[in-house]
């Protein structure tokens, strides 16, 4: 039983936000509602479409007593599944069905795109990254994040993205320390780092890039701490291969800013999985026990953040090829000062 909502946009198409899919050794059914019969019939493929008056869930639970003989397990996805919903389903299902809670199987294949989807990202990432020129032209003094946030997010639908794959962030001056700052009503100072991490979603796909600007002029130590953190960048892109466990790729980029003085500095992982969706498989983080494979797309994304004084993050979307990596976001990661 796929509850998840990407998953079930990976296994069918549907983009909608309410189904349920049931998958045995003989069928595949697709259960949602009466909002969504004609996107269904158009999206769905691979499974037969029941639009149902009730909660898909439900649905699927008939479906499964009136069905399914004999003893069976009904598998669910316990990393998304509500206790309620758990609960609920155990109520509805029959008394020879017994539910049992399976590991993230789906988003294990979801980690390997193939030829088609990484030439879907690819295009994503092309679209995402070359909107960094209407941000060098919009930052400005005085200017709120927001202002600069909109224009970059009407640029992008007007260029074509379905929308931003998440809250576009716009961290200017002290609040570049927050490394998940979103835009807000603050003023872009005369003078400081501005950190902008944003993304577009085309054709169902995620991009993701951040770049990190100076307004006013930037001083040796403005510059020394860009560098360093550019330096661990490239030092984990180059980490990147088949086989190279993912924590190597992690501490490709700590070590460096670690020599820096910055390591406690650098306060999250070097990288994510992307996809379908934002956050996918693989993390890329020292604790983490995966090894990189062909056909992954991965962010690599270390930064530093000084609290109530500055913040720098350089992302890059690249897919693992069969050699090394191929960055898919071209956008030059020389330190810029507007
Ligand atoms: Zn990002
Ligand atoms: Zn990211």
């Amino acid at each position: 039983m796929v509850s998840h909502a990407g998953n079930i946009h990976y296994l069918t198409g549907f983009t909608g936000s309410a189904g349920v899919l049931l998958v045995n050794e003989r069928q595949a059914v697709f259960f949602t509602d009466g909002r969504y019969t004609e996107q269904a019939r158009q999206q769905v493929r691979e499974a037969r479409v029941v639009i149902a008056r009730k909660a898909p869930l439900l649905a699927a639970a008939e479906w499964l007593q009136k069905h399914q003989k004999g003893r069976a397990v009904v598998g669910i996805e316990a990393t998304h599944m509500a206790v309620a919903e758990r609960d609920r389903l155990a109520k509805l299902l029959p008394k020879n069905m017994r539910i049992k809670p399976t590991p993230p199987m789906l988003e294990q294949m979801r980690m390997i795109k193939d030829a088609g989807e990484v030439e879907l990202m690819r295009r994503a990432a092309v679209l995402g990254s070359g909107l960094f020129p209407v941000l060098k032209e919009k930052i400005r003094p005085g200017k709120t994040e927001i202002d600069v946030a909109c224009e970059l997010e009407y640029a992008a639908r007007k260029a074509g993205a379905d929308g931003m794959s998440f809250e576009t962030i716009i961290a200017a001056g002290p609040r570049a320390a927050l490394p998940h700052g979103r835009a807000g009503g603050e003023k872009i100072p005369r003078t400081g780092f501005v950190v902008c991490d944003f993304g577009v979603i085309l054709a169902g796909y995620c991009s993701d890039m951040t770049r990190t600007v100076f307004v006013g002029h930037a001083d040796d130590e403005a510059r020394t701490f860009y560098g360093a953190v550019r330096e661990a960048q490239q030092a984990a892109l180059e980490a990147v291969r088949p086989g190279a466990p993912v924590s190597d790729i992690d501490s490709a980029a700590r070590n460096i800013l670690k020599k820096a003085g910055l390591g406690r500095f650098f306060t999250h992982s070097t990288g994510h999985g992307v996809g379908l969706e934002i956050h996918e498989l693989p993390r890329i983080a020292g604790e983490q026990q995966e090894t990189l494979q062909p056909g992954m797309v991965i962010t690599i994304e270390p930064g530093a953040y000084v609290p109530r004084k500055w913040g720098v993050r350089i992302e890059d979307m690249v897919v693992v090829t069969d050699t090394g990596c191929e960055v898919l976001t071209p956008t030059t990661k020389e330190m810029i000062c507007i």
